[in-house]
């Protein structure tokens, strides 16, 4: 083609789609509890193993298949190490699942709402999406099971709101599909339970599990997907070459080797979920149980929308969601004692 006569250097789904929108990064002394990072330090054994990387491990390519990783984190999870692929956050966990199963006649199917990267995942893929809203409760909806995408997401615990599935109704949904189901654990470990048990029995079933949540390493871009065999072939063979880089894998492993650590951190940041839930509830706001980091907090008076702007102006950040069925309420990370307080003190005020 003539290069006058082309109307665009890009693919006509990049050019429609508008990319992912981040939740705000503001710098300096704000309380910050907008995109459920882990308010408490990572093991300390991370930073040391950092630190211990050698110029010779910089010098070659990294581990293709993070073997030192599998190993360790198999014997954690009890699970097979090839079982395991890693990538760079879990969200590139998502961007190789999305290579492998969908395309124009595969679409991509998940309830909603939820996590705002699917869609955008399936804009760059070029595949449609079928969207089923979650029932009133959290449950499943009806239409969700054999549904005919080549790849279900189903995040659980679930953000925005904090429901999570029984894992027998997960397994019920998995055996309808023809399809993938993946299982998106990102907040885990803050939860009463996992579907791992189902990657072990059901051959289309693959979670994806993140270190930015519970091991409070939002910055380091570590997560992983524990599947059966066929679709950890099929990741294997679309993910890009040395995905992840040999500081990062070593992070990793001293991070899953910390479970100490680990417990001790979601500990502390259950027992402030469950006291900002009742202190919210106490100012009048609907709050949900939470499995997760983060509470979805409902009112009808002030606005949501007024009371996240005068949040803003006090430098609180929170999340606040445009859109139906979520413009009246206020996605809340759990922040650290100190922090939850200042929020409270200034709700008081406003609400
Ligand atoms: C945080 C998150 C992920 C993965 O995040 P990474 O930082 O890329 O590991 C995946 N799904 C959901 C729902 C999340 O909230």
């Amino acid at each position: 083609m003539a290069r006058s006569t082309r109307m665009t250097y890009f693919r006509e789904n990049i050019e429609r789609m508008g990319g992912y929108m981040p939740g705000h990064q503001p710098v300096g002394d704000v309380v910050k509890l907008n995109t459920n990072e882990n308010p408490y330090p990572c093991s300390p054994k991370v930073m040391e193993a950092i630190r211990a990387v050698s110029e010779e491990s910089l010098r070659k390519y990294p581990k293709v298949h993070w073997d030192d990783f599998r190993e360790v984190a198999g014997k954690i999870l009890k699970v097979a190490p090839e079982s395991i692929v890693c990538g760079n956050g879990g969200d590139e966990i998502l961007t190789m699942l999305m290579r492998c199963c969908c395309d124009r006649d595969r679409p991509l199917a998940f309830p909603v709402s939820t996590y705002s990267l699917y869609p955008v995942l399936a804009q760059i893929q070029d595949c449609s999406t079928i969207e089923v809203p979650f029932n009133a409760g959290g449950e499943l909806p009806d239409d969700l099971f054999d549904n005919k995408a080549g790849l279900t997401i189903l995040c659980n615990p679930n953000s925005p709101s904090t429901s999570l599935v029984p894992v027998d109704e997960i397994a019920r949904l998995a055996k309808s599909l023809d399809g993938v189901l993946l299982i998106d654990e990102a907040y885990v470990d803050f939860a009463r339970w996992n579907c791992l048990e189902l990657v072990r029995q059901l051959d289309n079933v693959a979670t994806l599990r993140s270190m930015s949540k519970g091991y409070s390493l939002a910055g380091l871009r570590f997560g992983y997907c524990v599947a059966s065999e066929k679709i950890v072939t099929a990741m294997c063979k679309v993910k890009d070459s040395y995905n992840l880089n040999a500081i990062t894998q070593a992070a990793a492993i001293a991070a899953i080797s910390d479970q100490q650590h680990l417990k001790q951190n979601v500990a502390k940041v259950i027992a402030e979920r469950e006291r900002l839930s009742q202190e919210l509830f106490k100012l009048g706001f609907k709050v949900p149980p939470s499995d997760t980091n983060f509470l979805l907090a409902e009112i009808s008076a002030p606005s949501a929308k007024s009371i996240y702007e005068k949040l803003c102006e006090e430098k609180i950040y929170v999340r606040y969601f445009d859109q139906v069925g979520l413009d009246d309420k206020l996605r809340i990370t759990i922040g650290t004692p100190h922090q939850n307080n200042v929020l409270f003190e200034a709700l008081i005020n406003i609400v």
